[in-house]
């Protein structure tokens, strides 16, 4: 996996000088360089997929750090699935192995809890950490992005689209009612996402530090059965972030790591 990473770091794309924030999210050659690895990654990853084999060891915070013995989440499961087969192939979904097991322990439970509802999850981080553009953070495995679920215009539970076009996700512009086309946020499943995470968290002897979304679409979320909980136990900050967290939550781990 030494050189998936070496690969990607060779190729890992410079800020892009789009308009909008979320256009900075995937440039062109961060598509490009995904094609020119897959052929070569898709057979590596083939013969060495995301287990957590190693425990990691998390260095710095997740706005300046580095990562030992990352593991990469697996491309899919019975409830999840990846938010791209390129990006993955790319080496950037790695993360702490404490991290690797606590989400796939919420992704467990919410199977048993939630059945019929389906999960994507976002950019985490590289094998190494490090930086990670065009993100701030996700530098040291413990920061997560997961998109939100959704229910189709049926209102049956759905997942976004996501494909090159819309860089995986980063580009969909939910309104303030939680609304994009077809498409309308399922608070209580994500409220339910959040729950499972700090229990899962809490399981394995660390905790969540904070999760990164929309201001103007917190209230939706306490409205939920999971409301109280969230707001008892974790730190969703009402400060606008750089990008506005609407499509997708961050959510950063709190696990001890060295200096
Ligand atoms: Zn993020």
């Amino acid at each position: 996996m030494a050189l998936i990473h070496r690969l990607s770091k060779r190729h890992s794309p410079p800020p892009a000088a789009g308009t909008r924030d979320k256009r900075m999210m995937w440039n062109n050659r961060v598509l490009r360089n995904c094609h020119y690895l897959s052929g070569l990654l898709a057979i590596l990853l083939t013969v060495a997929p995301g287990a957590a084999t190693a425990r990691s060891i998390c260095y710095g915070n997740t706005s300046y750090g580095r990562l030992e013995n990352g593991v990469q989440l697996p491309l899919s499961g019975e409830n999840f699935v990846a938010y791209g087969k390129l990006p993955v192939m790319a080496g950037r979904t790695y993360v702490h192995s404490k991290v690797h097991t606590i989400v796939l322990a919420a992704y467990k439970s919410l199977a048993t809890s939630h059945p019929g509802k389906m999960f994507i999850y976002g950019e985490t981080g590289l094998i190494n950490g490090g930086k990670f553009k065009p993100h701030k953070t996700h530098q040291n495995g413990l920061s997560v992005d997961f998109l939100v679920p959704v229910f189709d215009a049926e209102g049956q539970p759905s997942r976004l689209p996501t494909n090159v076009v819309n860089k995986y996700g980063y580009t969909i512009d939910f309104d303030s009612s939680g609304q994009y086309g077809d498409y309308r946020i399922d608070f209580d499943t994500l409220g339910a996402h959040l729950v499972a995470l700090h229990k899962a968290a809490q399981e394995n002897g660390v905790s969540l530090w904070r999760v990164i979304f929309a201001p103007d679409l917190q209230d939706k979320l306490y409205a939920t059965q999971y409301g109280d909980y969230i707001k008892k136990h974790i730190l969703i900050p009402k400060k606008r972030s750089w990008v506005r967290h609407d499509e997708h939550y961050h959510v950063d781990f709190r696990v001890k790591c060295r200096r």
